[in-house]
């Protein structure tokens, strides 16, 4: 019988998961694709370890989990730390009463929303995505949480791309990264 493999490599270079696609979706971006580390099971295991592991003592509440690669780190990242699940979507998707929030891109807006129950004042919230970039998607989370009430613990992505400096846009205390581009 075939042995399966369960068990997270040691120390993996989750790294080599990542696929680079250059002029996606348009040119000049050099997009960050990271379905290979999702079917990958180890690397899939050591990434959601590695994403959840600085905040298994903070008694996190909900994660709030960014469409749409957010929501695939997000949910087992929440089971991990004992937490709900919150999806935050892009305007128009979530069928109940939602709150929103809208950052700058590099033409225009975007707005992204949350249901207007889904964080409760006073609970402890940790932002979830696959990548920060400029951190105006996630900003905008971390706003739709403290405009909740809530306490932001922390965001967390498998990937930063450091030369844009998204971090500085967060206000919150702890920003956790796996991989640095
Ligand atoms: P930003 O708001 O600029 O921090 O952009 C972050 C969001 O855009 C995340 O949800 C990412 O999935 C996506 N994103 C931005 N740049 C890239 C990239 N180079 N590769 C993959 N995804 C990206």
């Amino acid at each position: 019988m075939r042995e399966r493999q369960s068990m997270a490599p040691q120390e993996p270079n989750l790294r080599r998961f990542v696929r680079d696609v250059p002029d996606f979706p348009k040119p000049g971006i050099l997009f960050r694709d990271v379905t290979p580390l999702l079917a990958n099971p180890g690397a899939f295991r050591a990434a959601v370890d590695s994403l959840a592991a600085p905040f298994r003592g903070d008694n996190v509440d909900r994660v709030l989990g960014i469409e749409s690669r957010g929501f695939i780190l997000g949910a087992p990242v929440a089971l991990a730390l004992g937490a709900g699940l919150v999806i935050v979507r892009k305007k128009g998707k979530l069928p109940w009463r939602t709150v929103s929030a809208s950052y700058e891109l590099e033409y225009g807006t975007d707005t992204v929303e949350m249901h207007v129950d889904a964080v409760e004042a006073g609970q402890r919230v940790l932002v979830v995505d696959d990548l920060i970039a400029t951190g105006g998607t996630a900003a905008a989370a971390v706003r739709l949480a403290q405009e909740a009430k809530a306490e932001v613990v922390g965001c967390a992505f498998l990937i930063e791309l450091k030369a844009l400096g998204g971090r500085e846009r967060l206000g919150v205390k702890r920003t956790h990264v796996v991989l640095q581009y």
